[in-house]
C-alpha cells in the first residue's frame, strides 16, 4: 500500500515557496510606500503575515509527513490545523478589511465580523471532529496518511461566497471597475481551488487565498480611490478629463462644496457620502466621483451617456435641495458643461474654485461666460504674480505703492499713512487688493509683494523727509502666512537698512490669527522687530471673534477698528457703549486707537468721543499713488 495516497502524493512545495515569495515582496511594497499606517493598514498586512506563516507550516507539515516517522504524527495534526485555521482567518481578516475600508455602521461591522468568527470556528471544529472521527484527515496505525472527507473546499467556498457578498453589500462605495475587478480576482482563485481539488492536488491552496490580497492591495492601497466615499482623487480627475478631451467627448461637471468639511482632518458624515453617490448612480449613468478636499466633491458624466443630462442636473439640483432641508449644512453648488479652453489646459478644478469663490454661501450657481473670463484674467493675473516672483525686482513697476494718509489727532496733521497695493498689469490696467492678494496669499506670491511695496515705501520715505517733509511713519500691510519663513525678520531689516530710513519710520500692520502657532510665531517677530524700532498694528479689530488675552499678550502699538465697528455704532446705542468702552480700555493701557472708514463729519465726530488717537479713511483722502502723498504731509519745523 502506498505510504502518502490522496493529495499528498501530488503536494509541491513550490506552490507555498511562491506565496511566502509573494508575502516578502508585499511587505517590501508596504514598507517602502508611504501608505498611511492606517487601522486598514494593519489589518491588511495582518492578512500578509497570517498567509506568509500559513505558507511555511503547510510547508512543515507536508515536510514531517514525509519524514514517515509515526513519533511525529501528533506534530503532524497540530500543524495541519493551525495551518486551516490560519487560512480560515485570513478570510476573517478580509472581512474585517472590508468593513473598515468602507466605513460600514459599527452595528454591521460587528454582525459581520460575528458572522466571520462562527464561520471560522464551525469549520475548525468540525475540521477537528472529522479527524477525530476518522473521516477527515488522519494518519492510520499503519502509517497511511488520509486526505479523507474535504471538509475545507466546502468551507473554502462558503468563505469565498461570503466575502463576494459583502464586497456587493458596499457596492455603491465601489467604483464599478474595482468591483468587477475584485469579482474577476476571486473566480481566478476559486477556479484554481477546483481544479486543484479535481486533480487531486494541493499545492496552490495557500496560493488561492492570496491572490485576494494582490488584489486588495492593488486597489486599495495603490489606486487614487477613496474607498469610503467613493471617489477618486484630483489627479484622476484630470486624467479623465484629458481623455474625454481627445476623444472629443463632452461632458458636464457639478461640484459641491462643504465649507464645514473642507478642512484637514474632517470628513463628510455617512449620510451625505450616501447621498451623493447615489446622486452619481441613479440620477447619471457612469458619473465619476472626485474629492478634490474633504468637503469638496465632483461628478463628471459624459454626455453621450446622459443625452437627457439637462433634465437630470435639474433633478438633481431639486433632490439636493429637498435632501439639503434636512442636513442644514452650508453648501455651494457650482456645475456646467465642458469648454474646449478649459478641457484643453485640465483647468477644471481651477475654475470650480474660481467660480466658488465668486459666489455666496448656500447658492446653485451655473458656470457662464462671466465666470470663465474672470476665471481666465485669474489665471493672467497668477502668471503675472508668478513672473513678478521670480524676477524679485524691487522696483517692479507692476507693484503700485499707493498711501492714505492718517490723521493725528493730537497734531491734527495727516503726518503718517497706510501703505496700500495696486497692480498695474499689462491686459488688466490697474487693480485691487481684493482681485490678487487671496491669490498671491494661496499661492505663496504674497511676500516678495511685501517686499516690494516695503521698499517703495522706504525709498519714498528717504526722499520726502530729505525734501523736508515731516513724514512720521507709514504702515504696511503684512500677511499672517509671511511670518512662517525664517527669512521674514532679515527681509523687513535688510529693506530698511538699504533705505537708509531709521526703523521708526516703519510699522506693520497684522492682523489677529486663530491658530496657536502662528500665535506662537507672531509674538517673537513682533518682539524682535519691535526693538529694532519698528511699531505693529493690529489691523480690523471687531472683524471676527477676537481673543482679547492673546492681543493683551502682543505688544501692539496701535488697534485698528474696522469701519464695521462705526457703522455698528450708527445702527444702536448699545454698540455704541461697547466700542466705546472698547476703545476705553485700550488706551487705558496704553494703546492708541485708530478708526478706519471715517468717511465724514458725523464719523469724525462719533470717533472724537471715543478715545480716537488717529482717524483715517476717505474724509481726510482716498489712497492715492505714493508720490502724490506730499500734497497732505506737513513741512517739519
Ligand atoms: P485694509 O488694510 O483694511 O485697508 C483699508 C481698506 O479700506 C483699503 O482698501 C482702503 O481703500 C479702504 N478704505 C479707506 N478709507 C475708507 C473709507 O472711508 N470707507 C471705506 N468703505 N473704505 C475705506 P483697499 O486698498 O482696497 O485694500 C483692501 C485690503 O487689501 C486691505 O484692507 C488689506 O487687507 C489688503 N491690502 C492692501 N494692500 C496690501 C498690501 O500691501 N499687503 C497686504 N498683505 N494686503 C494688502
Ligand atoms: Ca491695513
Ligand atoms: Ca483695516
Amino acid at each position: 500500500m502506498s505510504w502518502i495516497p490522496n493529495t499528498f502524493d501530488n503536494y509541491n512545495r513550490m506552490g507555498d515557496v511562491g506565496v511566502i515569495a509573494i508575502c516578502c515582496v508585499i511587505f517590501i511594497l508596504l514598507a517602502s510606500s508611504y501608505v498611511s499606517r492606517t487601522l486598514s493598514f494593519r489589518v491588511f498586512s495582518g492578512i500578509v503575515g497570517v498567509l506568509f506563516l500559513a505558507a511555511l507550516i503547510d510547508i512543515g507539515y507536508h515536510d514531517l509527513i514525509l519524514l514517515r516517522n509515526p513519533a511525529l504524527n501528533t506534530w503532524i495534526y497540530i500543524l495541519r490545523i493551525v495551518y486551516v485555521a490560519l487560512l480560515f482567518n485570513t478570510f476573517f481578516l478580509f472581512s474585517l478589511y472590508t468593513s473598515i475600508v468602507s466605513n460600514l455602521e459599527h452595528k454591521k461591522a460587528r454582525i459581520i465580523a460575528v458572522a466571520a468568527s462562527l464561520m471560522l470556528v464551525v469549520f475548525v471544529s468540525i475540521d477537528v471532529i472529522l479527524t477525530v472521527r476518522g473521516i477527515g484527515f488522519h494518519i492510520d496505525a499503519d502509517g497511511t496518511v488520509h486526505g479523507g472527507f474535504d471538509v475545507f473546499m466546502i468551507g473554502y467556498l462558503l468563505f469565498a461566497a461570503f466575502l463576494a457578498s459583502q464586497m456587493f453589500r458596499i457596492r455603491n462605495h465601489l467604483f464599478k471597475r474595482v468591483l468587477y475587478g475584485f469579482y474577476g480576482v476571486m473566480a481566478v482563485s476559486v477556479s484554481i481551488r477546483i481544479g486543484q481539488y479535481a486533480l487531486n492536488q494541493s499545492s496552490l491552496t495557500t496560493l488561492t487565498f492570496s491572490l485576494p490580497a494582490i488584489a486588495m492591495l492593488y486597489f486599495m492601497h495603490s489606486s487614487p480611490y477613496n474607498v469610503v466615499v467613493g471617489t477618486l482623487d484630483i489627479r484622476a480627475m484630470e486624467d479623465y478629463v484629458q481623455r474625454l478631451y481627445k476623444r472629443k467627448a463632452p461632458f458636464i461637471f457639478m461640484s459641491l462644496l462643504l465649507p464645514d468639511f473642507n478642512v484637514e482632518g474632517k470628513s463628510l458624515p455617512e449620510s451625505i457620502q450616501a447621498q451623493t453617490r447615489r446622486f452619481s448612480r441613479e440620477l447619471f449613468r457612469n458619473g465619476i466621483l472626485f474629492m478634490l478636499g474633504n468637503g469638496h466633491i465632483v461628478m463628471i458624466a459624459a454626455k453621450k451617456r446622459n443625452p437627457d443630462y439637462e433634465e437630470w442636473m435639474k433633478n438633481i439640483l431639486q433632490e439636493f435641495l429637498e435632501q439639503f432641508e434636512n442636513f442644514k449644512l452650508p453648501y455651494k453648488i457650482v456645475y456646467g458643461e465642458s469648454m474646449e479652453e478649459i478641457s484643453r489646459d485640465i483647468k477644471y478644478a481651477d475654475l470650480i474654485e474660481s467660480a466658488n469663490a465668486g459666489i455666496p454661501l448656500n447658492t446653485i450657481h451655473r458656470v457662464n461666460d462671466e465666470d470663465i473670463a474672470r476665471f481666465s484674467e485669474h489665471e493672467y493675473i497668477l502668471a503675472e504674480l508668478k513672473d513678478i516672483c521670480e524676477k524679485h525686482d524691487l522696483d517692479d513697476p507692476r507693484v503700485l505703492a499707493y498711501c492714505q494718509p492718517v490723521l493725528n489727532c493730537h497734531t491734527h496733521t495727516l503726518n503718517s499713512a497706510e501703505a496700500l497695493m495696486r497692480l498695474n498689469l499689462e491686459k488688466t490696467g490697474v487693480i485691487y487688493p481684493d482681485s490678487f492678494i487671496p491669490l498671491a496669499e494661496s499661492h505663496g506670491y504674497i511676500h516678495v509683494l511685501t517686499e516690494i511695496i516695503l521698499h517703495k515705501t522706504c525709498q519714498e520715505i528717504r526722499k520726502l523727509s530729505a525734501e523736508g517733509f515731516a513724514v512720521k511713519r507709514i504702515s504696511v500691510n503684512v500677511s499672517v502666512l509671511e511670518l512662517r519663513s525664517s527669512e521674514f525678520c532679515g527681509d523687513i531689516e535688510r529693506i530698511i537698512r538699504n533705505a537708509e530710513i531709521p526703523s521708526d519710520k516703519i510699522a506693520i500692520e497684522l492682523t489677529e490669527s486663530h491658530s496657536e502657532a502662528d500665535f506662537m510665531i507672531m509674538k517673537e517677530i513682533i518682539e524682535k522687530l519691535h526693538r529694532q524700532g519698528i511699531q505693529f498694528y493690529l489691523d480690523d479689530f471687531g472683524t471676527g471673534y477676537s481673543n482679547m488675552e492673546r492681543i493683551m499678550e502682543l505688544p501692539f502699538d496701535i488697534i485698528k477698528f474696522d469701519r464695521t465697528m462705526l457703522i455698528a455704532c450708527d445702527k444702536d446705542d448699545r454698540s455704541a457703549k461697547m466700542v466705546n468702552s472698547l476703545a476705553n480700555m485700550f488706551r487705558d493701557m496704553a494703546y492708541s486707537v485708530l478708526y478706519e472708514g471715517v468717511e465724514d463729519d458725523a464719523d469724525e465726530a462719533l470717533c472724537a468721543g471715543m478715545s480716537a488717537s488717529y482717524l483715517q479713511g476717505y474724509k481726510y483722502s482716498r489712497p492715492v499713488p505714493i508720490e502724490r502723498l506730499r500734497e497732505f504731509l506737513p513741512k517739519a519745523m
